[in-house]
């Protein structure tokens, strides 16, 4: 039997069969309700509550509701769980429809799409991005709707596609087709909603906006991003800017690893800015120079001219300070011009918005004064190029109040001069008004009734009132009750209804006219959007150069010199961000030296003394180079590096849930196959993972691999001592490291990096600084006694190659992890050193169960992160295979 439905929920079933991915918000009068599923699902997410429908029946329906002031808030709080919400809206006015209220669907907001941004995201860009495919290449899209930049580029491979999103952070991306499930996979684990766009339009807009394109492929992908915004958005998208093609190739590369490694953009414990190289380089004074910092940081430069094209910018900033600061004092005064520009594209611009935009515009004549003043070539153009939009400023001026409502439809927005026949109605909104009150008079003095009062309301618009005692002194005859008080009666008179519809007739067509006006100098605006955008582009481009002085004088940073060979002087760098915890006093400059023959430096030291900090000190500072900021040393002269590469500490891949040694290998590969001698790479305790000799021979080869194949410029941190040796058959390597002292048996770190090996490893040392029980601590002491008897050598590269010595790179397709039997068991050395702890047990298939049963029992789990956990149970997995 088909289900009885009402003539509403069929008109709701209709939308919503348009909308299946979307929460569809329903509008009925002052709120907007959710059925069915979308009821269940968003009253648990938004923690509503649910009821039903027509509870009467035998299927009511569930539903919940949000009351449309509030909206909002809730659109928000879905859109950040990734989903989609459709906003149904009542298209005329419910008072006056015959049979149903007409419905339609007038915005679908998704996590890609959503512009109103507020408080730190405004300091975000949020980016939708479209892929396709097309001969093994992967074509990418993407746009800040808020902002209308647009960008597109070709990638070769599955990786370099997930890198470039993570790079972006996408939420969402738009697809044609099916995309191999390998994709979706890796999608769905970064939490990036796939929406699909079957139809790709063909207009004017998407022509234009495809016109600089060369690629068919790249058209056709900005085709298909524009279409899913044109479809969902159905809203003008005049603040798009013509899509750009680029080339990762032209900036510095830098993996997601490595950016997380690094902490460019969020911290790696709090996931939060504060503690990065963003953090702490952002002095602007917008959030479009606060988005436009973090897009630098993201592609440093390549090109030696446009690098120190910035450089020289930053120097002459930073060289006056007056003036400086009071172009930082017109900045802050700036707007988020970008987001004012895309809001005013959109129709969603408000009296308030044009003001914002007005006060920004007028800011401007000031900053090329500033400019002006600085007298400097370097500023020459860019002061030409500055366009104050005076025109644009002018225009709100002359028509918007200083301080106009919230709303544009209720008036108050437009300024008295700016039309007549406003100005008219206006008039005679005031004249009306005056006259009502002589009309107050007159009736007082008529009828003697001292208290008479003329009065409106909504409902019943002008009365005169009187007093029920004063009542009989009224005349009889002109006077028309309307209504009934409890001390009073209302009348109304042919006379004050007249001038009644006078004064509300110029009421409201001067509300419309001034809605008719605001929405023409919205139009007026928007057709300047192109020249706005540009002159966001340049402010946020000085903010950061501003920001960039701030910082180096601040942190006493300075001007890199950039070469073009191989060689690479850093005279007491300092990692910024750790400096700027610890205090400048407190932190220990060190330098990096490695001439046009030296590549790899290798580094040794104990732990907790400095190392890592080393190298992420080098990385930081090239990045710093490489987006025109001066870097945290006393001089500097650097090569410039075409990509980075990091392997740094044991940061667990939790996502993808590989074991973390895998990772590392993995991330290790990804350096030997791509760095190139213009490349930096980092590796800072390469073969930890695993068993000491296992780790070791590894760590070795990977070096010597580097030294012949690679040329990379490369800093190797190590707890090998043994890999010292290596000094003496690679030229290309030296080692350096970093002190320690000991002081009544204590440690003392110096921070301090020097040449040559470190003598010992002080892990028993730092043991102790770690509080373990001083009987433990002098175990270990003869444990390691009995082992540095037993000397290990390594074998030199000459000496041990064998005759099918290929030095082929690690493969990522590792099916068989490498085995790591001694790790995590009671340590028992296969050469029978460690015998002191337990016998050598043979490892028969049920000894192996017995021991791993034995480490279940033992195994402290509040100790553990759920990585950990995971990697134990993999190892297990593999010894009972
Ligand atoms: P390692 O990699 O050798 O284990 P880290 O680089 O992690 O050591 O440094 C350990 C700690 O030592 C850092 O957290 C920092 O507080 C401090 N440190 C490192 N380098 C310096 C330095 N140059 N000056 C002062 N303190 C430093």
């Amino acid at each position: 039997m088909a289900k009885k439905t009402t003539p509403m929920m069929e008109q709701y079933q209709k939308v919503k069969d348009q909308y299946p991915d979307a929460f569809l918000f329903y509008r009925l009068g002052d709120f907007y309700e959710l059925f069915n599923d979308d009821a269940v699902k968003g009253a648990q997410l938004l923690e509503l509550t649910l009821t039903t429908r027509n509870h009467s029946a035998k299927n009511p329906i569930p539903m919940c509701g949000v009351p449309h002031r509030a909206v909002n808030n809730y659109i928000d709080i879905l859109i950040d769980k990734g989903y989609k919400v459709a906003i149904c809206e009542q298209m005329e006015d419910p008072k006056k429809a015959k049979g149903m209220v007409k419905r339609a669907v007038t915005r679908l907001i998704t996590p890609g799409t959503q512009m109103d941004l507020n408080g730190e995201q405004a300091r975000d860009n949020n980016y939708l991005a479209a892929v396709s495919q097309q001969e093994g290449k992967f074509n990418l899209a993407y746009t800040d709707l808020s902002t209308g930049e647009l960008k597109t580029t070709t990638l070769a491979s599955t990786n370099e596609l997930i890198n470039e999103l993570v790079n972006l952070q996408s939420k969402e991306v738009v697809v044609d087709g099916d995309l191999s499930s390998q994709l979706t996979t890796q999608f769905k684990q970064r939490n990036i909603l796939q929406s699909h766009q079957p139809t790709i339009l063909k207009n004017a807009e998407i022509s234009y906006l495809t016109q600089d394109l060369e690629a068919s492929a790249q058209q056709h992908v900005v085709a298909l991003l524009v279409s899913y915004l044109l479809t969902t958005q159905k809203r003008s998208l005049a603040h798009m800017q013509k899509a750009i093609s680029y080339q990762p190739s032209s900036f510095m590369k830098i993996d997601h690893y490595s950016k997380t490694n690094l902490e460019l953009m969020t911290n790696m414990r709090s996931g939060k800015r504060q503690g990065t190289l963003a953090w702490l380089l952002d002095e602007t004074k917008t959030a479009m120079g606060s988005r436009l910092l973090k897009r630098w940081i993201d592609r440093p430069l390549i090109d030696p001219t446009a690098i120190g094209e910035r450089q020289d910018k930053v120097q002459e900033l930073l060289d006056h300070y007056f003036e400086r600061s009071n172009l930082q004092q017109e900045l802050i005064k700036v707007y988020d011009l970008e987001r004012l520009a895309g809001r005013v594209a959109y129709g969603s611009v408000s009296g308030r918005d044009l003001i914002q935009l007005k006060t920004s515009l007028q800011q401007v004549p000031k900053i090329k004064y500033v400019l002006e003043t600085l007298d400097s070539p370097v500023f020459e153009e860019l002061q030409g190029k500055l366009d104050p939009l005076s025109d644009v400023a002018e225009l709100i001026e002359r028509s918007i109040v200083e301080e106009p409502p919230i709303a544009i439809t209720d008036g108050g927005v437009i300024k008295d001069g700016y039309n007549d026949q406003l100005d008219q109605y206006r008039d005679a909104m005031n004249n009306g008004k005056q006259w009502i009150a002589d009309m107050q008079e007159r009736e007082r003095k008529l009828t003697g009734i001292n208290n008479l009062k003329i009065g409106y309301n909504h409902v019943f618009g002008y009365y005169i009132e009187v007093t029920k005692v004063n009542l009989d002194k009224l005349p009889q005859d002109r006077y028309e009750r309307k209504q009934t008080l409890v001390n009073a009666e209302r009348f109304s008179t042919p006379e004050l209804k007249e001038k009644e519809a006078l004064i509300m007739g110029a009421q409201e067509k001067s509300t419309a006219l001034e809605y008719d006006l605001f929405v023409k100098i919205r139009e007026q605006v928007k057709a300047q959007i192109k020249r706005l955008q540009n002159l966001a582009q340049q402010l946020a481009e000085l903010d950061v150069l501003q920001s960039f002085a701030v910082v180096s004088e601040d942190y006493h940073f300075v001007r890199p010199k950039m070469n073009t060979g191989h060689s690479l002087k850093i005279k007491d760098g300092r990692h910024p961000v750790v400096e700027k915890f610890m205090g400048h006093q407190e932190y220990v400059p060190n330098d990096v030296m490695m001439d046009d023959k030296t590549d790899i430096l290798l580094i040794t030291g104990p732990n907790m003394s400095g190392k890592s900090t080393y190298m992420r000190q080098l990385a930081l500072i090239a990045v710093m180079a490489q987006i025109g900021c001066f870097v945290p040393a006393q001089s500097a002269e650097l090569p410039i590096f075409d990509q980075v590469f990091t392997r740094i500490g044991a940061a667990d891949d939790l996502i993808s849930g590989e074991s973390t040694f895998m990772v590392e290998m993995m991330e290790a590969n990804n350096a030997l196959m791509h760095a190139t001698d213009r490349s930096l790479i980092l590796f800072d305790e390469i073969g930890r993972g695993t068993a000491t000799y296992d780790g070791m021979a590894l760590a070795q080869a990977i070096i010597e691999y580097v030294h012949s194949h690679v040329r990379a410029k490369t800093l190797f941190s190590t707890h090998y001592h043994e890999l010292t040796a290596l000094e003496n058959s690679l030229e290309h390597l030296k080692n350096v490291h970093v002190g320690a002292t000991e002081k009544n048996g204590e440690l003392v770190f110096l921070h301090k990096v020097s040449a040559g090996p470190a003598d010992k490893s002080y892990g028993i040392h730092v043991a102790k600084l770690a509080g373990m029980p001083t009987s433990l601590l002098k175990r270990a002491d003869v444990i390691l006694q009995k082992l540095e008897q037993k000397d290990v050598k390594l074998p030199s590269l000459s000496e041990q190659k064998p005759s099918n010595y290929h030095a082929e790179p690690i493969s990522a397709k590792v099916s068989e992890p490498v085995k790591n039997e001694e790790e995590d068991a009671p340590k028992v050395e296969q050469n029978g050193q460690l015998e002191l702890f337990e016998p050598p047990v043979a490892k028969s298939k049920s000894s192996v169960d017995r021991r791993i049963i034995h480490q279940l029992k033992e195994l402290n789990l509040m100790g553990m992160t759920p990585m950990d956990v995971m990697n134990q149970i993999y190892k297990w997995q593999q010894k009972l295979k």
